[in-house]
């Protein structure tokens, strides 16, 4: 069989434990096997991260803004036990936290949708991508306690111009207090990406806030987005037949619970960080989450959402049998090469990856899977299969459509 050629290289991350082996794993058996792989390697394991002090971290961000696609494997991010563990040399920062500042990015997490395995919210039928604004409000706050009474006012200084003042309180017993800030530039690089996300995945995005209650700085995203929607993208979204909604945050949880799913939810940072758990939960696994990357500029990062499974890990050193998910580390692939491939204009690459999802699908559906499905699944009887062998079954179910 002629393997299918790939004119761009992908940037290819690698990462560590656990999602480090069944990354090899579906190159040898689910990729190189069909395609003539063109990527520009990148080894992101904390023990190369640790040699070359991270600089490989920020090759692999250039690289991924030179060439727009990127596929990267689970990753350390290093704690106290870690330093010990590795012996590094510093406790280097998170890698996507790198990457993601320097593509100025939005992370994009999405279910995936398989039969057998039923969402807790009964009415979801199709995915809810939730998109995370990851820069500011609480996440970058000044809080102080107040023992006791006095004034706590806001002060702007600017560089030149009137000072202004605004009381927050005046404490007359003790109680604590908290300034947040965000900034336009990145408000605007958000809605940018999630406008354009939402036009490549042909899905309506929907955005809220709670700008009744916080009539300037919640009010402020609201703007920024309508600004930029009727200035940019209305025309493009009616032509693409989705649509742009804003809604209070309290209406948009009501609503989704009773709806269908298939749109993006564009949240403020601590609602994204909240939400993406409660859908991903709800959908059943957080090993069958997909998360990917967007730069406003139209670069592409994709992964599993999931971290190394580090207890998979160990118990594989030790020789014993694993059965970790690798679905989302799979798609993760096949959401890069489908990019690629729509990029390049490689149709072959596009249905490979169609494709390979819909193979790992059937794997599922056909009753075959691994052991922390096994436990949630509504298919009768399920056969749990170990990490190689169920990259094995979906082998067999790829090459009997191929
Ligand atoms: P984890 O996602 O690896 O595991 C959390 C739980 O979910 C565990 O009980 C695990 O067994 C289960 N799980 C997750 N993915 C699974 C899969 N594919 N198959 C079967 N079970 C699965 O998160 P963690 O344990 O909090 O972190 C482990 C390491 O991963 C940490 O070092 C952390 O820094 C890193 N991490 C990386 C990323 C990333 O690179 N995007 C994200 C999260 C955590």
């Amino acid at each position: 069989m002629k393997k299918i050629s790939m004119q761009t290289p992908l940037v290819e991350m690698d990462g560590d434990e656990m999602t480090r082996i069944l990354w090899q794993m579906i190159k040898d058996e689910l990729l190189l096997p069909f395609i003539d792989l063109n990527t520009e390697y990148y080894d992101l394991s904390l023990v190369h991260r640790n040699e070359t002090d991270d600089q490989v971290t920020i090759d692999s961000a250039n690289a991924a803004k030179k060439y727009k696609v990127a596929v990267k494997c689970a990753t350390i991010t290093p704690n106290a036990d870690r330093m010990k563990e590795y012996d590094l040399k510093k406790m280097w920062k998170s890698p996507n936290g790198t990457i993601r500042a320097m593509l100025d990015g939005t992370v994009f997490r999405s279910p995936i949708v398989v039969k057998g395995i039923q969402p807790c919210v009964k009415n979801w039928k199709k995915p809810i991508t939730i998109a995370r604004h990851a820069y500011g409000d609480v996440y970058k706050n000044a809080e102080m306690v107040i023992p006791g009474p006095g004034k706590v006012e806001l002060l702007y200084v600017p560089e030149d111009g009137e000072e202004q003042t605004l009381l927050i309180h005046d404490f007359k017993s003790a109680g604590v207090v908290q300034g947040q800030h965000n900034l336009d530039c990145s408000i605007s690089s958000f809605a940018k990406s999630c406008f354009e996300y939402a036009l490549d995945t042909k899905q309506d995005l929907w955005f809220s806030t709670k700008d009744t209650i916080s009539k300037k700085y919640d009010h402020r995203f609201k703007d920024v987005f309508a600004d930029l929607y009727e200035n940019e993208y209305m025309d493009k979204f009616k032509k693409a037949g989705i649509t742009y909604f804003y809604t209070l945050i309290d209406d948009a949880v009501a609503r989704i619970m009773k709806s269908e799913g298939g749109f993006i939810w564009a949240c403020k940072n601590y609602d994204g960080d909240v939400m993406s758990d409660m859908v991903s939960s709800a959908f059943g696994s957080l090993a069958m989450m997909t998360s990917v990357l967007v730069s406003p500029d139209g670069c592409y990062e994709y992964e599993a959402a999931h971290g190394t499974v580090q207890r998979h890990y160990y118990r594989h050193l030790k020789g014993e049998e694993t059965s970790t998910n690798s679905v989302a580390t799979i798609f993760a692939w096949s959401g890069a090469l489908k990019k690629r491939g729509e990029l390049d204009g490689n149709r072959e690459m596009v249905e490979f990856a169609d494709r390979l999802e819909k193979a790992t699908l059937a794997t599922i559906e056909g009753g075959r899977m691994t052991k922390d499905l096994a436990l949630i699944t509504t298919i009768k009887g399920p056969e749990i299969l170990n990490s190689r062998d169920f990259i094995l079954a979906i082998r067999e179910m790829l090459e009997s459509r191929i």
